[in-house]
C-alpha cells in the first residue's frame, strides 16, 4: 500500500506528538509508531521538566548548570535557547491540558522539584507520574485532530530518500539528498507500506535496549539514528550514554528505576556481604552524583562477579518509607521484597542517549526534508552529559522549533516533491525458521555491550566488542537478505548499528569526559577532543 502525506511523524512521544500538533493545521500528519501510541520513554518519565520558575532561579543559573553537567562539549547558543524558551513551552503544555502540580501556596504557582546537578528548584511535574500525564494528553489531542492519522503497531524499516539504491540494506545518499518518506512494516500483517512524505521527522527516542540492563521501554532500540545513519546523515556523540545507578534487579521487573531520592533520604549502597563500599569511591560517599554512583556499582560488580549490589534503608522507620516511597513500596512489595526489612537489589541500566542525529537549532539534519527531535536528536544542548529534567523540555522546545521552520518553508516544499519512490524490494522470500538467530544475537549484543562499552571502559575491552560487532552484524546482513523482515529482525538489526557506532564513538575519543570513562585514559584532553565525535556512513557508489 501507498500512503501519500505532508508530514510522516515516526515515534508517538512528546516530540513527535508535539510536533505534529503544531503542523497538523497546514496539512495532513502520519505518525507511525511502533507499539501502542502510548508505549514510549515520555511515558514512564517520573522527575519532571526542569525549567525556570522559582523565585531565586534565572536563566543563568539554569544555563550553568546544564554547561557543567555537559563538560565542556554543550553549544552555548542552544544551551541558552533551550533554557530561555523553556516557560514558554511549559506554558503550552499547561494549555493543552496538561495539569502541573501546584504548590500549596494557594496562588496557583507550580510546584518546582530539585534534582542532582540543579542549583536551584526548577523541576516542573505532575506528581511522580510527569511523563504519563503529558503523553496521555497529547495523544489525546492527537486522536482527536481531523489532519492526524496514528498507525499503531508500525515500524519504520528504512528512509527513503532521492537518491537511494533500492537494494535492501545497501541505502545510498549523498549529503545533498532528499527524504521522501520511508518505509513501514506493518506488525500485524507483516505487509511493508510506502509512505511518501514532503517532510518526514524522526522522533523514535532513545537506544537503551542496546544494553543488558536498561530503564527504558522496549521501544528504544535506536530506529532513528540507524536509519538516518543508514540514509547518510551525519549522527554524533553516541558514546554518551547515560547509566542510571538504580535500576531495579529482579527477573519479573523490567526497567523500574529505584529513585536517587532513597540515597537522598540515607539509603545506603551494600554489597552482597553487607559491605557499604560508596565510601571507597567518593568522600560524599551515598550522595555521590549519578556517574559516581554508576561507576562504583560497576566496579564492585566486576570486582566480585555478583549480579546486583543492593540499596539498603531497613534502617529508617517503616512508616517513613512507606509514606515517601509509595510506588517504590508496592512495587518491590508485588515482587516479594519488603524494603522496609530487606535491601533492595539493584544494578545500573542504561537510561539516556546523549548523542543522535545531528541537527542544527530547528532540528534539520543534513538530508533535505529529514528532522530529527527529542531523544534520537544531537542537538548540542547535553553535551557530554545530560543534566536530569533537561530531555523532556529539549523534546518540546526541538518540535515546536521544527514545527516553525516546517510551516515557514511549506510553500516552496509542496511542489518539489519527489515522485514515483520505488515500492518496497521484498529480497528475502521465505519465513525464517530460525528465529533463534534473532534471539541470541540480540542477547549477545547486549550482554558484551553492558561488559564492554559499558559505564567503565578500556582499550581491549572496546577492541573486543569491535571485533564481535562486526561478526554479528556479517550474520544479520546475511539473514536479513535471506529471509521476510519482521519487527524483531528489524530491532535487532538497529541494535546491531547502534553498538557499531557507540563503540566506533568510544575508540575514537581517546580521553575521559562526561559520560565517556576509559581507563587507559583517564584524562580530558581538551586539545583533541574539545569537539563531537561526528560519523557518517562511508558513501557506496
Ligand atoms: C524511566 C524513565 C524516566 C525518565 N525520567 C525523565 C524525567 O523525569 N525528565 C526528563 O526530562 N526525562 C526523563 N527521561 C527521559 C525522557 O523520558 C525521554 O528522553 C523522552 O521522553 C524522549 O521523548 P521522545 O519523544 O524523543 O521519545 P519517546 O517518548 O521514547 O518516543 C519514541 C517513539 O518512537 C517510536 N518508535 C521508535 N522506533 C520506531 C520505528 N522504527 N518505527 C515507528 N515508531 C518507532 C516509539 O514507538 C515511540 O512511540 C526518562 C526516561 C525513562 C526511560
Amino acid at each position: 500500500m501507498e500512503y501519500k502525506v505532508d508530514f510522516l511523524v515516526i515515534g508517538s512521544g512528546i516530540a513527535g506528538l508535539s510536533f505534529a500538533l503544531k503542523v497538523a493545521e497546514y496539512g495532513q500528519v502520519a505518525i507511525v509508531t511502533k507499539k501502542g501510541a502510548m508505549e514510549t520513554s515520555t511515558n514512564y518519565a517520573q522527575g519532571g521538566i526542569a525549567s525556570v520558575f522559582g523565585q531565586y532561579d534565572s536563566f543563568d543559573l539554569h544555563i550553568q548548570d546544564t554547561l557543567k553537567a555537559g563538560d565542556g562539549l554543550c553549544k552555548n547558543n542552544v544551551v541558552e535557547m533551550v533554557v530561555k524558551s523553556g516557560p514558554e513551552r511549559i506554558r503550552e503544555l499547561m494549555n493543552w491540558g496538561i495539569a502541573f502540580t501546584q504548590d500549596s501556596s494557594g496562588n496557583l504557582e507550580l510546584d518546582l522539584g530539585l534534582e542532582g546537578g540543579h542549583s536551584q528548584k526548577r523541576i516542573v511535574h505532575a506528581g511522580d507520574f510527569t511523563g504519563h500525564a503529558i503523553e496521555q494528553v497529547l495523544v489525546d489531542r492527537a486522536r482527536e485532530h481531523a489532519n492526524i492519522d496514528i498507525f499503531e503497531n508500525c515500524t519504520a524499516v528504512d528512509l527513503i530518500t532521492c537518491s537511494m539504491r533500492m537494494k535492501r540494506g545497501i541505502v545510498t545518499a549523498a549529503h545533498e539528498d532528499v527524504c521522501c518518506g520511508a518505509y513501514v512494516l506493518d506488525n500485524e500483517t507483516n505487509e511493508v507500506h510506502t509512505f511518501q512524505s514532503k517532510i518526514t521527522v524522526l522522533a523514535t527516542g532513545g537506544a537503551g535496549k542496546v544494553y543488558l540492563y536498561t530503564s527504558n521501554p522496549d521501544i528504544a532500540t535506536g530506529d532513528g539514528i540507524a536509519m538516518a545513519y543508514r540514509a547518510g546523515a551525519l549522527v554524533a556523540n553516541l558514546e554518551f550514554v547515560q547509566f542510571h545507578p538504580t535500576c531495579l534487579y529482579h527477573s519479573e521487573a523490567k526497567n523500574f528505576l529505584i529513585s536517587e531520592v532513597v540515597r537522598g533520604e540515607d539509603g545506603v549502597l551494600i554489597d552482597s556481604q553487607g559491605r557499604a563500599f560508596m565510601g571507597d569511591y567518593d568522600p560524599k560517599k551515598d550522595l555521590a552524583c549519578r556517574d559516581v554512583a554508576a561507576r562504583a556499582i560497576d566496579s564492585e560488580l566486576k570486582k566480585s562477579g555478583d549480579d546486583c549490589v543492593f540499596l539498603d534503608i531497613t534502617h529508617k522507620d517503616p512508616d517513613f518509607v512507606r509514606e515517601r516511597f509509595p510506588n517504590i513500596y508496592q512495587k518491590c512489595l508485588s515482587l516479594g521484597i519488603d524494603m522496609t526489612k530487606e535491601p533492595i537489589p539493584v544494578v545500573p541500566a542504561a537510561h539516556y542517549m546523549c548523542g543522535g542525529v545531528l541537527v542544527d537549532m530547528d532540528g534539520r539534519s543534513d538530508i533535505d526534508r529529514l528532522y530529527a527531535v527529542g531523544e534520537t536528536a544531537c542537538t548540542g544542548l547535553h553535551g557530554a552529559n545530560r543534566l536530569a529534567s533537561n530531555s523532556l523540555l529539549e523534546a518540546a522546545v526541538y518540535a515546536h522549533r521544527a514545527a516553525g521552520r516546517v510551516v515557514k518553508d511549506s510553500e516552496s516544499v509542496i511542489n518539489e516533491v519527489c515522485r514515483d519512490l520505488p515500492p518496497w524490494d521484498p529480497m528475502g522470500t521465505s519465513d525464517s525458521d530460525e528465529a533463534i538467530v534473532v534471539s541470541h544475537n540480540w542477547d549477545e549484543i547486549r550482554r558484551f555491550m553492558w561488559n564492554y562499552v559499558g559505564i567503565v571502559r578500556s582499550n581491549k575491552r572496546l577492541l573486543r566488542a569491535r571485533n564481535r560487532i562486526e561478526t554479528i552484524q556479517q550474520e544479520i546482513r546475511q539473514y536479513y537478505w535471506d529471509f521476510k523482515i519482521t519487527s524483531d529482525l528489524i530491532e535487532l538489526r538497529n541494535i546491531a548499528m547502534l553498538a557499531e557506532l557507540i563503540i566506533q564513538g568510544a575508540m575514537l575519543r581517546k580521553e575521559s569526559r562526561g559520560l565517556h570513562y576509559n581507563i587507559q585514559h583517564l584524562e580530558k584532553d581538551d586539545k583533541l577532543w574539545l569537539k563531537d565525535t561526528i560519523l557518517r556512513r562511508p558513501f557506496v557508489g
